[in-house]
């Protein structure tokens, strides 16, 4: 029995990577383009581009491609075939996944970024045989993912695992969603970076002082690992400050669900270490993921 090969594509606000990848988990390309300021249009045709580029870098005729799974940054609908909204690429209900079969003359299956990425770790990385798992990746903002039975769940609408959207702090700081005390508006890289302000602003020294001078200027991970791994106080505050909510909310999330594990990922975990499952596949969880919702949407499709 011959592998199936799918082009897995991690859509990204700002880039996009495509990959050829076979169902034992192997990636066989990488080929990335910017997604930043194009029409809806114009994108679509260059991640139809990119897909036959990432094909043709593997050096897999285009017929011998399966599927194209894509991991899409904001909303789908119950059948996962129209982008409700993607805020960073301006698509505001856009039939997605047509436009890009139409493009490719392959079936294309969706699925939200972090959930694919979720997908990803749960089938190749560090969840790899759990029932059910919960999947936490804390970077620029919060996201999740739920593994119920061995599946993605996606709950009545499509919206479960919007982890980022627990309250952990009544009346806390507003979160991007227009709630307040979100874990995201208190564990995020915002939040870690906005703390390390108000300590500055306050007298405190700190190695990221200049970083963040004249207003809050976002950190990166990198600035954050450095700053811990050189013993800086308020850097490791600021972490303590993030990983007592993100505590909080995984808390919450173990006794409502019971998974049998729990994997972090993202940028402000791997500047911190974690105390549970680190993710294993780093940036390769998006397209790993991605090419996961093609090879199994085509066994759904299949059984169907
Ligand atoms: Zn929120």
């Amino acid at each position: 029995v011959s592998l199936q090969q799918v082009v897995g594509i991690d859509l990204g606000g700002t880039k996009a990577l495509a990959g050829v990848v076979t169902t034992d988990g192997q990636v066989h390309s990488r080929v990335y383009i910017s997604s930043r300021d194009q029409e809806p249009e114009e994108l679509l045709d260059n991640l139809a581009q990119v897909a036959r580029d990432a094909a043709k870098e593997a050096n897999v005729p285009w017929e011998e491609i399966d599927a194209v799974g894509m991991g899409i940054p904001g909303t789908l609908d119950l059948t996962r075939s129209i982008v409700g909204i993607a805020p960073n690429l301006n698509w505001h209900q856009l039939a997605a996944k047509a436009e890009l079969q139409t493009r490719l003359g392959v079936p294309v299956f969706l699925e939200n970024d972090v959930r694919s990425a979720a997908l990803g770790e749960h089938r190749y990385g560090a969840g790899r045989g759990a029932r059910s798992m919960i999947a936490v990746f804390v970077g620029t903002g919060v996201g999740g993912g739920l593994i119920v039975n061995g599946q993605l769940y996606h709950g009545a609408r499509g919206g479960a695992g919007e982890i980022g959207h627990v309250v952990v702090l009544a009346d806390g700081p507003e979160c991007g969603c227009g709630q307040r005390g979100c874990v995201e508006a208190l564990s995020a890289r915002t939040a870690l970076s906005r703390y390390v302000a108000d300590a500055v602003e306050a007298g405190e020294q700190t190695v990221l002082s200049e970083r963040v001078e004249g207003g809050v200027q976002m950190l990166t991970s990198r600035d954050i690992a450095q700053a811990v791994a050189s013993n800086d106080r308020v850097a490791k505050k600021a972490l303590a400050h993030s990983a007592h909510y993100l505590g909080l909310a995984i808390g919450s999330l173990v006794n409502a669900f019971d998974p049998d594990v729990i994997v972090l990922g993202g940028g402000v975990v791997e500047a911190g270490g974690a105390p549970i499952l680190d993710s294993v596949l780093g940036d390769d969880a998006g397209l790993l993921g991605a090419a996961l919702t093609g090879i199994e949407g085509l066994a759904a499709a299949a059984t169907a």
